[in-house]
């Protein structure tokens, strides 16, 4: 089953996306993470995408597409995977259509309030060594990542002046290409303005009831 996270910065794609990962065994590909890596290891295209990511806009799609593309050709997704991050514009759609990049068979569209949104920014932590997302909004006191043990780090965008950017972004940019996978009956909208174990619940409560081919034999699978 092919999934695709859809939904404002910091609404909690990235966070629920490794929920239903470890619990149905499907990879996570994140364009945000990719380009984190390729700025971490000293890379050309690396050092130009963190020119705009520390503005909080979008790196140019000529890269982000090459970067996703040589991604999904990896042996460890062809069988399914959750996507967090392409497309994005409707430049990105483009691509994604023309050059059949892949293919989805649901979009998850996480709905959040912007006041919510903006609340959790400030208290994201992003374990330097796995990734693991935490929030200290949550309240669970973890001084290190409870999966590893790893120090937390904080993303340079994190912070409110450059989210009001990545929101305005959104709106701008990204929201608008979800028309076209409404058009296609594959959009399952989710509330996720409470916790992370409460939105998942309404994720998978959403996947339940819906008539999207295939997803009802995904759930028996766990
Ligand atoms: P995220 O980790 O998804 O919040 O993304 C962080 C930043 O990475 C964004 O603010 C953009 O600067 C950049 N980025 C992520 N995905 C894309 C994309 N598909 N196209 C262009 N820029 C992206």
């Amino acid at each position: 089953m092919k999934f695709l996270m859809f939904g404002a910065p910091m609404a909690g794609k990235g966070t629920l996306a490794n929920m239903l990962a470890e619990d149905y065994h499907l990879p996570t590909i994140s364009m945000g993470d990719i380009l984190r890596e390729s700025i971490e290891s000293g890379s050309e295209e690396g050092k130009i995408a963190k020119g705009y990511m520390d503005k909080g806009v979008m790196v140019p799609t000529a890269l982000v597409a090459k970067m996703i593309k040589n991604r999904l050709a990896m042996d460890d997704v062809q069988e399914g995977f959750i996507l967090d991050g392409f497309p994005r514009s409707p430049d990105q759609l483009k691509v994604f259509i023309d050059d059949h990049v892949t293919d989805i068979d649901v979009v998850v569209n996480l709905e959040v309030p912007y006041e919510v949104l903006l609340s959790r920014v400030v208290g994201r932590r992003t374990c330097k060594d796995c990734g693991y997302i935490y929030n200290t909004s949550w309240n669970m006191g973890y001084k290190k990542c409870p999966k590893c043990g790893g120090e937390w780090g904080i993303r340079s965008d994190d912070n409110e002046e450059t989210y009001k950017t990545r929101y305005e972004v959104y709106l701008k940019e990204t929201l608008p290409i979800l028309d076209y996978f409404k058009s296609q009956g594959k959009v399952l909208s989710v509330t996720g303005d409470k916790d992370p174990r409460q939105s998942y619940e309404n994720m998978i409560n959403e996947f339940k009831k819906s008539e999207i081919p295939g997803l009802k034999r995904f759930l028996e699978q766990r």
